[in-house]
């Protein structure tokens, strides 16, 4: 099938001679442009199956390519080469390789939803780029993106304490993603709680950010969620066809 939407021709693909002359016609830059026509022979006919498995792809199936999602897109409107429909489009196809193309820019979705209120046929394209995303990184195409280390400590810290504190939060996050606790915004938003907050409140938060608290009676809920997610995991790693976490 090809590709129609012009803005997705890659310039390599786009032929023109500087100086041409066919049958006395001068047909020379621009007049001999013509489109690279391109054979896809390596398919993963398994694609859309494996991205259907991780959490947020469930619904891609249900797309029927009328682009409502890209229209919509907050990051399409700065960059037109963030466009969902066309990676749920070679997805469904299993165009691994043309996908694979995009990867530095797929995980660029700020996950405002605008997609998912714009698309007629309930496919969730943001869920379907959060599972793209986490695809690639799981395969290995891509680094560990900030956005997933932020999950990453946020939910540990749930499933280890039943408790969320911001302050822990985003001290670990900047401790995993190597940046410093001294950002601009961190120290204006700390002066700001300070000169509002009660002395009582900040001296639990400041605490919290360093004593780990922990809900009372949570060791159960804890084991089960933990074995939930390893079974999840397991689950996604054998869709993906890669080995079990630790396995040699
Ligand atoms: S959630 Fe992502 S894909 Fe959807 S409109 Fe927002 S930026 Fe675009
Ligand atoms: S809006 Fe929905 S149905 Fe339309 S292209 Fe996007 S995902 Fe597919």
């Amino acid at each position: 099938m090809p590709i129609h939407e012009k803005s997705l021709i890659r310039p390599e693909n786009l032929i023109e001679h500087e100086e041409l002359v066919l049958d006395g016609v001068d047909v020379s830059g621009h007049w001999s442009t013509f489109i690279e026509s391109r054979t896809v022979t390596d398919y993963n006919e398994a694609l859309q199956e494996e991205i259907a498995a991780l959490p947020g792809g469930e619904y891609i199936h249900r797309c029927w390519q009328c682009g409502s999602c890209t229209n919509a897109c907050t990051v399409n409107a700065i960059n037109t080469d963030f466009n969902p429909r066309y990676w749920i489009y070679l997805i469904r196809m299993g165009m691994e390789s043309e996908l694979l193309r995009d990867k530095d820019i797929i995980w660029q979705c700020v996950s405002c939803n605008k997609c998912t209120y714009a698309c007629p046929r309930d496919v969730v394209p943001e869920g379907v780029m959060r599972a793209t995303a986490r695809w690639l990184e799981l395969k290995g195409h891509v680094e560990e993106k900030p956005a997933e280390v932020f999950d990453d400590v946020f939910s540990s810290q749930v499933i280890a304490t039943g408790k969320i504190e911001d302050g822990r939060v985003l001290r670990h996050f900047f401790q995993r993603t190597g940046q410093s606790l001294f950002q601009g915004w961190l120290v204006a938003l700390i002066r700001g709680l300070v000169l509002r907050l009660p002395v009582k409140m900040l001296t639990t938060m400041g605490l919290a950010t360093f004593f780990r608290p922990r809900t009372r009676g949570w060791g159960q809920a804890q084991a089960a969620i933990e074995d939930y997610v390893a079974e999840r995991e397991a689950t996604h790693r054998a869709t993906l066809g890669l080995k079990a976490e630790g396995a040699e």
